[in-house]
């Protein structure tokens, strides 16, 4: 047998001809943050685009899994092909078996046209945005017609991950209270689509009227809100409709591609700011004199701001005190 390893355009060619073993391969070297996965990656940009993105995110326990799973049957029976990324941020494992109880997704894993990943955090130098960035390109470049990202969060921290989706939907289920309270309190982006599920749940008709009067604060026309039984698979179809629809408003007058420039734009910056803060933080352990800057501002011997100007410009030759001066 020839030990020689794959290159990544062969690579490429493989995921790019819809073979789910190299697609499998090729999401392990981006999960890895292996040093191939960057050529590989940059082989495949030209192939995309064409995917729908469509990002989850909601509390642990709303039914995400659960409705990504219907979602991804009903994207079936279309004939549709369907990747899914579940990213757990609070989860420091990664790679291979399914996170918690996402079991639910596994109906799917014998289906050729399904390809399903769970992501945490580790190893990544861009963090989990890069990661999860990588991976949706290497699914949207095989030729999945939707992919389903999927992530716990509250409005804050899965900004990096869901910022390359064409459609947010932000998951709900009653009772929901600090979901609602973060909307109100502006820390929460306003999603694209809200899905109540859990709607066999007696107070589901309160939630979506608070909800509602919620994202009315908002001004202009605030997101569609369907409510969803996801295990018995009620109002899925309804959910399913509204994501479409929510697309098909986009392609007119080029707000889709509008959108995906902002998007692209924007995970640049979470990927680059996630790698600027590895290397300061890499840096700043490395070298004596900045650890012992550190040291100083937790003594109360220096104040917060000399110190960042002093690291600033020792790591990343940035002047912001002239810069300043300048202005
Ligand atoms: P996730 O953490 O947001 O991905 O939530 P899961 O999909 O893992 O669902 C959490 C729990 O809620 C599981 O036990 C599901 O079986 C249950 N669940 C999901 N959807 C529904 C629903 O529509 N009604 C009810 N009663 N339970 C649901």
């Amino acid at each position: 047998m020839s030990a020689r390893r794959e290159t990544p355009a062969e690579l490429a060619g493989r995921v790019r001809a819809g073979e789910t073993r190299a697609l499998a391969r090729a999401i392990s070297l981006v999960e890895d943050g292996a040093p191939e996965a960057e050529e590989l990656v940059r082989l495949l940009f030209p192939a995309t685009g064409r995917a729908h993105v469509v990002g989850f995110t909601g509390s642990p326990g709303v039914g995400k899994s659960t409705l990504v799973s219907a979602l991804v049957g009903l994207a079936r029976s279309e004939g549709l092909s369907a990747g899914v990324i579940s990213v757990d941020p609070t989860s420091p494992f990664t790679r291979g078996a399914l996170l918690g109880d996402r079991i639910r997704l596994s109906e799917h894993f014998l289906d050729p046209g399904v390809f399903i990943r769970s992501m945490g955090t580790r190893g990544h130098a861009g963090g989990l945005a890069e990661a999860t960035l990588q991976a949706a390109l290497v699914l949207d470049a095989s030729g999945k017609d939707v992919v389903f990202l999927e992530t716990v969060g509250a409005g804050q921290n899965e900004v990096g991950i869901l910022s390359i989706a064409d459609t947010v939907v932000l998951v709900l289920m009653p009772g929901s209270g600090d979901s609602v309270q973060a909307l109100k309190a502006g820390i929460m982006e306003i999603p694209d689509l809200v899905a109540i599920n859990k709607r066999d749940h007696p107070l589901a008709a309160a939630t979506r009227a608070d909800i509602r009067q919620t994202l009315a604060l908002g001004g202009g026309e605030p997101p569609p809100i369907v409510l969803t039984e996801a295990i018995r698979g009620d109002g899925v179809e309804d959910l399913w409709r509204a994501i479409a629809e929510h697309r098909a408003r986009l392609e007119p007058g080029g707000k889709l591609a509008e959108r995906r420039a902002r998007n692209l734009a924007a995970e640049v910056y979470a990927v680059a700011a996630a790698r600027a803060r590895r290397h300061l933080e890499n840096a700043v352990q490395d070298d004596p004199e900045l650890t012992r800057l550190l040291d100083e501002v937790r003594r109360r011997a220096l104040d917060p701001l000399s110190a960042v100007h002093e690291i600033l410009r020792k790591v990343f030759h940035i002047d912001d005190e002239d810069d300043s001066d300048a202005h």
